[in-house]
């Protein structure tokens, strides 16, 4: 019986370990795109986190508009930094706002990560993973490469147990007075799957 017992124990332990990766596996996961971390994009550290409720129920999408498109490593990372500066030093939050940015050539760049409450989307920072596609999609879309990547990346994120599977994809400006993430780009992620237009 005890035998009986102690197999029961180790397949739920199996089950548990399995429907949310477990610290060690999440290191171990290799994404399916160039992924830029903080020290190689050359952030400032945070000034201070607040850990994130997960797996979190929405991803919220927004553009940079400014700055603008980048289409090199090299640029994108100096788009990163001017971000950072923008809202650390400018407007004096932790760190840059976003969880992870989306640049042009199709990396993607950590900011906040998958851990930490961001500042994009008052109300909804809480409860979401906010992904900055960087550039100006007002009038044209994002190119290919940065849209195949955002999927990516949000599915990574479902897989990696930080997102919710039954997650709802909506726009900033489902949730406050904003243009943003661009008309453009609104109109490209409306088509996609988990995409909520009501709240
Ligand atoms: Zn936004």
């Amino acid at each position: 019986m005890a035998k009986i017992i102690q197999i029961f124990f180790a397949c739920a332990c199996v089950l548990a370990v399995s429907a949310i990766p477990s610290g060690k596996s999440r290191n171990a996961y290799s994404y399916p795109f160039n992924f830029v971390g903080r020290e190689s994009w050359g952030a400032r550290p945070p000034n201070g986190a607040t850990p994130l409720s997960l797996p979190v129920p929405y991803v919220v999408v927004h553009h940079s508009y400014i700055p603008p498109d980048c289409d090199t490593e090299d640029s994108c990372k100096h788009n990163m930094r001017l971000m950072q500066d923008m809202h650390q030093i400018v407007n004096g939050w932790q760190d840059i706002g976003y969880n992870f940015a989306v640049g042009g050539e199709g990396s993607v760049y950590e900011g906040r990560g998958w851990e930490a409450v961001g500042a994009h989307a008052v109300s909804y920072n809480v409860k979401s993973i906010g992904i900055c596609m960087i550039g100006d999609f007002v009038g044209k879309l994002p190119p290919q490469a940065q849209l195949e990547s955002l999927k990516k990346l949000i599915a990574s994120g479902v897989e990696l147990g930080y997102i919710s599977r039954d997650y709802k994809l909506i726009g900033h400006r489902q949730v406050a007075a904003t243009e943003c993430p661009g008309q453009a780009l609104f109109n490209e992620i409306s088509t996609w799957d988990h995409f909520t237009p009501a709240l």
